[in-house]
């Protein structure tokens, strides 16, 4: 079934993507009910916008239109997006806008450290555009935020929502140098349609990042999301879970892609809520700490509620030996 765009997403397309312009417009498919979400409002909702707004900061909750933005900022979880809001590279499944990025603002970890304390966060989930252009890959401006944040709030768990460095030699290193809790990268789709969705990126050099996380530093959780819906079958998702437990990785999410504009790769199936649990008995059978899996799972909704489950089932699996 085809139907007309979400009007209430926003309509910039024609400036934030100027590489997919020339694409044919790809069929919309009407949204099923459990993807409807209440609209964001609240007074909470509204505090949060004016601190990450006074803070000048920009969080991948507006910039890649996420549907679950009322139900986080109501509980002020803002996930910050670091070093701009121009990405080096031009996923088909991305809303984030693509283009040469600006400077990096280097009072930036300082603001992100201020919010996080005004948010009050027990929890703070930070990533970043690509930054292909920096010669670390903006590593270390990832340690830097870090560090800024540990040394303001230094009871908030930090997770950070990584790019993949590919080709930044010693980027992964500075990252874990300093110590985040939870070590997220996300590898998004099954490798078949890495050349049609992520472009710019390689699968086992994903893999490998992840793997090499664990590598550096034995204690730190690591995390990685896939979504769903893009044309992939059931085997190839049971194969990226496999991979992913070879690389030790704790923590899987799972979640249906939704098209941010017509200009975008299409949503192949809206898979169904009672398929997501069965993705979750199999990811649990596979060796997974933890797994959320659900239409609206994304890397950093509640994010921290689930990191508290997560520390809490490592510390139960080490007890009983
Ligand atoms: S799920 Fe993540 S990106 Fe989406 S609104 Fe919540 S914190 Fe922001």
């Amino acid at each position: 079934m085809v139907t007309l765009l979400d009007r209430n997403k926003p309509v910039r397309s024609a400036l934030r993507h100027p590489e997919k312009q020339s694409r044919p417009d790809t069929p919309v498919l009407a949204k099923p009910h459990w993807l409807r979400v209440k609209a964001a409002g609240s007074s909470t909702f509204l505090e949060t916008h004016a601190i990450v707004t006074e803070h000048g900061l920009h969080t991948v909750c507006q910039e890649a239109a996420c549907p679950n933005i009322g139900d986080c900022w109501e509980q002020r979880h803002a996930t910050m997006m670091i070093m701009g809001s121009i990405c080096t590279r031009a996923c088909a499944f991305c809303h984030v806008a693509t283009g040469k990025p600006q400077a990096l603002d280097e009072d930036e970890p300082r603001r992100v450290a201020e919010a996080v304390e005004k948010l009050k966060l027990k929890h703070v989930v930070i990533t970043s555009v690509d930054r292909d252009d920096l010669s670390d890959g903006g590593a270390e401006h990832f340690g830097r935020t870090i560090e800024a944040i540990r040394a303001r709030s230094p009871e908030t768990t930090i997770e950070v929502l990584t790019p993949d460095f590919l080709r930044k030699e010693g980027a992964l290193d500075r990252v874990i140098a300093a110590r985040p809790d939870v070590f997220n990268h996300n590898i998004e789709t099954v490798p078949s349609l890495y050349v049609r969705i992520r472009p710019g990126a390689r699968y086992f050099h994903s893999l490998r990042l992840l793997q090499q996380a664990k590598e550096l530093s034995p204690h730190v959780f690591t995390k990685s999301g896939l979504m769903v819906g893009l044309g992939e079958t059931r085997d190839e998702i049971v194969q990226v879970m496999d991979d992913l437990r070879v690389a030790q990785v704790d923590f899987l999410t799972i979640g249906q892609y939704l098209q941010p504009t017509r200009k975008h790769a299409a949503v192949a199936r809206f898979v169904d809520p009672e398929e997501f649990d069965e993705l979750a008995r199999i990811a649990y059978s596979k060796g997974f700490l933890q797994v959320a899996s659900s239409p609206l799972t994304r890397s950093s909704h509640h994010a921290g509620a689930q990191f508290a489950e997560l520390q809490a089932k490592r510390a139960a699996a080490m007890s009983a030996f």
